[in-house]
């Protein structure tokens, strides 16, 4: 017999943070992680162990919008929204048209993606040298917290039962200034789960490196960046010199621990990652974007 599902869709937000707030119920976003998690089989209906409560429609969690320099996305926002937003920083764009297909980009979220705390979330690298702050809001009001800080491990972030991340705070992202890439590779260009992802940030005043920030995914429980290591190329002349690009490269390989799975192995992704780090910092030049 068919399991009967509770589910709830409210018309507003306060509405469903109240729920959220008297029941420990599912979340469902866009649903493309949700539905793969509670799958039981071929042929078998999804198993849910809570009711579900749908946010993917709430205008408030869809809002995108400019606060001074910072950058503020509503967590509800599908790929296919942000890749047509006029405030969006290309290189965002560029990580979302990596993501699967247009049928997933068209429902999956930025804030899904976040949430689901994937150690392969493709815009996760970008967030965390974004310095993104998450707005969690419940319905006694907000928590801003780091996105380092939210997510604790895969599939495990620290978000309280009665609270839905309302947005996505990129600071002073809309000042001119930052050269920004975001690297992912995988088996084809779209479409396919990152074997690596590397996103690295660089501000650069005459001639001299103002503020860096470096972050791998896919090679360790959540995404690796290393204030410390960051420390070391601040005040450094570009182009840097070969020393310091090795001392960088050579710590990070320290700390970066990927593992053997069924898309690639511990061996290729280490190498690969520490490739993507090297030749970002062997740039002749960086151009803000
Ligand atoms: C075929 C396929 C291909 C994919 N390809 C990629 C890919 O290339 N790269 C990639 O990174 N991902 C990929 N994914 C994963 C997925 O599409 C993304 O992680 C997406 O961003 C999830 O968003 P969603 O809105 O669908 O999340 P959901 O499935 O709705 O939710 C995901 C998790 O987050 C929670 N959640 C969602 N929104 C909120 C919120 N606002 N507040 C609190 N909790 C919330 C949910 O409870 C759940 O635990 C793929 C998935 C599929 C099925």
């Amino acid at each position: 017999m068919v399991e009967k599902i509770t589910t709830y869709r409210f018309e507003r937000l306060d509405q469903t943070l109240s729920q959220l707030n008297s029941e420990d119920c599912v979340i469902m976003a866009g649903g493309t992680d949700v539905m793969v998690l509670h799958k039981s089989g071929r042929g078998v209906p999804l198993k849910f162990p809570k009711p579900l409560v749908f946010i993917d429609h709430l205008s408030e969690l869809k809002q995108v919008y400019q606060n001074h320099n910072d950058l503020h996305i509503g967590a509800c926002c599908t790929y296919s929204e942000l890749l047509e937003e006029r405030l969006i920083p290309v290189p965002l764009k560029d990580a979302i048209k990596t993501i699967a297909a247009p049928a997933i980009r068209n429902r999956g979220t930025l804030g899904g993606n976040i949430c689901n705390a994937s150690p392969a979330g493709d815009t996760l690298p970008l967030l965390y040298v974004y310095n993104a702050k998450l707005v969690l809001r419940s319905i006694n009001g907000d928590r801003v917290v780091a996105i380092s800080d939210f997510i604790q491990g895969p599939r495990r972030v620290g978000r309280h039962q009665n609270e839905i991340l309302a947005e996505i705070i990129l600071p002073s992202v809309l000042e001119e200034g930052a050269h920004v890439v975001f690297e992912k590779v995988g088996n084809r260009n779209a479409d396919a789960i990152a074997k690596v992802g590397f996103a690295g940030y660089i501000r650069i005043n005459t001639d001299r490196i103002d503020d860096v920030r470096l972050c791998v995914g896919a090679v360790g429980p959540t995404m690796v960046r290393s204030i410390n290591i960051e420390k070391m190329l601040v005040g450094k002349t570009i182009p840097l010199a070969d020393a310091d690009i090795a001392q960088v490269v050579a710590a990070f390989s320290k700390i970066i621990r990927p593992i053997d799975d069924q898309r690639s192995t511990a061996a290729y992704r280490k190498t690969v990652a520490l490739n993507l780090l090297r030749n970002f910092l062997s740039m002749k030049q960086y151009q803000p974007n």
